[in-house]
């Protein structure tokens, strides 16, 4: 048993990028003087606002309970190191994913509270996803009896979410058909739904209606005897919208990280948030420019006076919003900086006619430090969503901190 385990982490750690298997690191920050021959971006987690964007959200919810939805790798900011700094916060009853790779991946690296996994899994991954108490979404008739093969003959519990489409439209089985399936799952020998979820569309009356839809489903089932779990409704914006949409549990993606989905809500006075990251890149390149030459492949930004020119070793490759060059700012020093061009590997920042600064200090392009460098700043600046901003690829570094 013990040795089985063991492969199988070491088939799961060989199929990740070295990003996700390193070793969560406390370290203390960086100061921009440090010449630590830097080459790449990093992203910088705060454990302190995790925990307390947590705690926020469990709050404004009544004091439910949050199921952390942490899909397309936390939005780029690292689904296994965030897993593991929210696991430390009681508010916290587990994660939810789109990806059965990825749900592996937070387990073998030591999760331990539930994963839901909102998404179908490859056959080949069926058996470690049970091993590992992954629990698997049924939601349709076809993927019941993918389940069901599965599980195979084990006399294990097999524990199931029930997930329902009531009018997103995208993924559940139709709310119509559900009690159907409910009754065929909890027919089965061992197996008992510990979750029924769906997700709510924004439009505030549209939302209402779909709890109604998941409401006489549930009173349906309840009816039967059939027992429905845990159950969840509510991303980000349906949390702060629609009380009713709390149920048993809430789950939302954004908000933990520190944004909301809307800006301008009351919300946002009554439980602030706390940004939880950073993003920073550290010069690589720093030359004075001569007045009557450009910058970029259109010759997108002109100099008109000699002008400092730094290079960041970050573009919209990496997942750095390629309007940031429409008037986006980075921080260095005690300053902010004006972006002037942003190209897929690189981004340009001028420094006026005379610099202090030299190659290998560090700019912060996203963080808390300044409202025009923060998420929903940084929109605001560049005409974008703040919601956008983060999706960063998961080849860049994480580091972790307690706090900021
Ligand atoms: C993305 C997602 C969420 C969380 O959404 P946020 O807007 O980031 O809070 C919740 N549930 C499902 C099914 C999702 O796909």
């Amino acid at each position: 048993m013990k040795s089985s385990r063991r492969q199988f982490i070491s088939k799961i750690t060989r199929g990740l990028t070295a990003v996700s298997i390193l070793p969560i690191s406390f370290s203390k920050a960086l100061s921009i003087s440090d010449d630590l021959g830097l080459s790449k971006p990093w992203i910088e987690l705060s454990k302190a606002a995790y925990l307390h964007n947590a705690s926020q959200i469990s709050q404004m919810a009544g004091g439910r309970p949050v199921i952390a939805v942490l899909k397309n790798n936390a939005y780029g900011l690292g689904d296994v190191q965030v897993a593991q700094l929210l696991e430390q916060s009681e508010h916290i009853m587990g994660i939810a994913v789109v990806k059965d790779d990825r749900a592996l991946a937070i387990r073998a690296a030591g999760y331990t509270k539930p994963i839901l996994l909102m998404g179908d899994f490859d056959t080949e991954n069926a058996s470690s996803l049970l091993q590992n108490r992954i629990t698997l979404s049924v939601f349709s008739q076809a993927s019941f009896e993918k389940v069901k093969q599965t599980a195979g003959k084990t006399r294990k519990p097999i524990n199931v979410a029930l997930y329902l489409d009531t009018g997103l439209g995208r993924m559940g089985i139709p709310f119509q058909e559900a009690v159907e399936l409910a009754r065929a799952i909890a027919n089965t020998t061992n197996w008992t739904i510990t979750q029924t979820f769906s997700t709510l569309t924004t439009p505030r009356d549209f939302a209402q209606e779909q709890i109604k839809r998941f409401e006489r489903v549930i009173k349906e089932l309840d009816a039967n005897k059939i027992p429905t779990g845990t159950k969840h409704l509510a991303p980000s914006y349906s949390i702060l919208d629609v009380s009713a949409s709390h149920q048993d549990a809430v789950r939302p993606g954004i908000m933990l990280h520190g944004s909301f989905p809307l800006m301008d809500r009351p919300e946002s006075q009554r439980y602030p948030l706390q940004l939880s990251y950073r993003l920073k890149a550290p010069i690589i390149r720093l030359e004075k420019l001569r007045a009557g030459e450009t910058i970029g492949f259109s010759r997108f930004y002109p100099i008109e006076k000699d002008e400092w020119i730094a290079t960041l070793p970050i573009g919209w490759a990496d997942g750095y919003d390629s309007g940031a060059e429409n008037g986006a700012k980075v921080l260095l020093g005690d300053q902010l900086w004006p972006v002037v061009n942003v190209n897929a590997s690189h981004t340009n920042v001028s420094l006026g006619g005379q610099t202090k600064f030299k190659v290998g200090d560090v700019a912060t392009l996203i963080g808390p430090e300044r409202s025009e460098i923060t998420p929903e700043g940084f929109s605001k600046l560049v005409g974008g969503h703040n919601y956008l901003q983060i999706n960063y690829k998961e080849s860049i570094t994480k580091h972790v901190y307690d706090t900021f």
